[in-house]
């Protein structure tokens, strides 16, 4: 009995371990090694190459669960149209989904809703090794695997700054944008959330390529 909760106990712990960020709060970190496959692969695969705008950077993290093999500095996408400010620190295949979600979503939207085309996407967060949400003890966040970007505003090339907590509920043109940006980047992208998820998403989009089990998304 009591070396089967001994060996139950082991198994708990090398499947959930409690690991600690240098400064930021502690979070709870599961053993994935789909994480280090999936980026090992798309590496492997050549779809993000180095450029003006996307640089490759020495490995995250370290013995812990945060980081990225071979993560990628990008400073904007659509070949330089579009600014991405601060510039984002993304792994391997966050690089294309962003590049895919900018060409073919955010950039046709702003032309048809707003009638401008967008230059720069304003970065809230990008790699950031912490727990969901900033609560102590909660999930470690895809940000911390570099696998998240948060995107509060769409600067517009006539000037227009299009923030998403002001303009989830402003002016019809902006509300519709926002949600047609929102919208998708479901396709595109395994977890969106924005405003109408929670309050702590009032204010920007929240975009990663997480794996929820099964064929499950996360659109809210
Ligand atoms: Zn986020």
């Amino acid at each position: 009995m009591i070396q089967s909760r001994v060996a139950l106990a082991s198994v708990l712990l090398a499947a959930l371990a409690l690991w600690a960020c240098s400064k930021g709060p502690s979070f709870v970190a599961k053993h994935e090694p789909w994480r280090a496959d999936e980026e090992r692969a798309c590496l492997a695969s050549g779809l993000v190459r180095e450029n003006a705008f996307v640089a490759a950077r020495a490995a995250l993290g370290g013995p812990s669960a945060c980081g990225a093999l071979r993560p990628f500095t990008v400073t904007a996408a659509a070949q330089g149209w579009v600014q991405l400010r601060p510039a984002a620190l993304l792994r391997c295949p966050m690089v294309p989904a962003v590049e895919q979600w900018v060409q073919k979503v955010v950039t046709p939207a702003a032309r048809y809703y707003l009638g401008s085309p967008v230059v720069e996407l304003k970065v809230a967060a990008s790699y950031s090794c912490r727990a969901m949400n900033h609560v102590n003890g909660a999930r470690l966040s895809e940000h911390g695997h570099a696998n998240a970007i948060d995107i509060s505003a769409f600067l517009l090339a006539n000037g227009q700054l299009v923030t998403v907590k002001v303009g989830w509920h402003g002016a019809f043109a902006e509300r519709n944008f926002l949600r047609a940006v929102h919208r998708g980047a479901c396709s595109v992208f395994t977890t969106v959330l924005g405003p109408n998820y929670d309050a702590n998403h009032r204010d920007h989009f929240h975009l990663d390529l997480a794996r929820h089990g099964n064929n499950g998304a996360i659109c809210k």
